[in-house]
């Protein structure tokens, strides 16, 4: 008889294996990364299928097994629905849960990164912004990782930085000085106001978002430096961020950029519950 235990997790990752199997990744508060087999839920009667969709909050039973646990029962907990009927806001989602994957390992517990995906999947079904959204999460899921940059001193003379052009240099994980600028490569300028959005990150939840107002020039500027670091820190492009991308070239870079924040009209408040 194997043991059984019990646990939650958002669901990064699902596919389908044998005739009616899955294979299902969740990213658990307490196990960390975790995957598991759930038997039959191919099946269209399947009790489990519902339950481990890629951005569920589910509550989970397992049996622990010689290689792969598996899903003995589960629950929905938040099903996030705003967010899987809207093709702009489920690309969000979708980009998150894999930065949670690669950002994860299996059986290693890290639980503030839990807690800020969960965080940042409310406030992306609760209509703020999800280009903020998005920064966000990067800015926090990257700082569980030990890769919160340095934002207040320099990174090489470690002088207070001044209110003016700084330079973000993801090598040294945070800012440099116009004086230090060039020493480390790959740095970026980042303007007085990407600065100042950058410190209100990283002193607020993501439920305080909704506060801000970005230009879209100023919203594209964070968007390119934390892009920029997440692509540094990977060592490589994430496909579903080359897919956001895409898509939003689809629709009008003005409104998509600022994610609807200045007209309401972008994407990420078309739908509706
Ligand atoms: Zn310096």
């Amino acid at each position: 008889m194997s043991r059984l235990y019990k646990t939650e997790g958002v669901v990064l990752r699902h596919s389908y294996i044998g005739e009616a199997d899955a294979l299902i990744t969740l990213l658990t508060p307490d196990r960390g990364k975790l995957r598991a087999v759930a038997r039959g839920a191919k099946r269209p009667k399947s009790r489990l299928a519902g339950h481990l969709e890629p951005l569920t909050h589910c509550r989970v039973m397992l049996a622990e097994g010689r290689t792969l646990d598996t899903v003995s029962g589960c629950e929905t907990l938040e099903s996030f629905q705003r967010i899987k009927s809207d093709l702009w806001l489920l690309s969000c989602g979708l980009y998150m849960v894999d930065l949670a994957d690669r950002l994860s390992a299996e059986g290693a517990e890290n639980r503030p990164l839990f807690e800020k995906l969960i965080g940042a999947l409310r406030a992306l079904a609760g209509r703020v912004d999800a280009g903020l959204v998005l920064r966000h999460f990067e800015f926090h899921s990257l700082a569980t990782c030990g890769y919160l940059p340095e934002l207040w001193a320099c990174v090489l003379c470690h002088r207070k930085l001044a209110a003016t052009t700084n330079y973000f240099s993801p090598a040294a994980a945070g800012l440099l000085c116009p004086e230090c600028k060039g020493k480390e490569g790959l740095d970026r300028p980042a303007s007085v106001d990407c600065v100042k959005v950058l410190r209100f990150f990283a002193q607020n939840e993501c439920s305080a978002l909704s506060r801000l107002r970005l230009k879209p020039r100023l919203a594209r500027e964070i968007e390119d430096l934390m892009q920029g670091y997440v692509t540094y820190v990977l060592d490589r492009e994430l496909a579903s961020a080359r897919w956001l991308r895409e898509l939003r070239s689809e629709y009008s870079p003005e409104t998509v950029t600022s994610g609807g924040a200045t007209d309401g009209k972008g994407p990420a408040d078309s739908g509706s519950d």
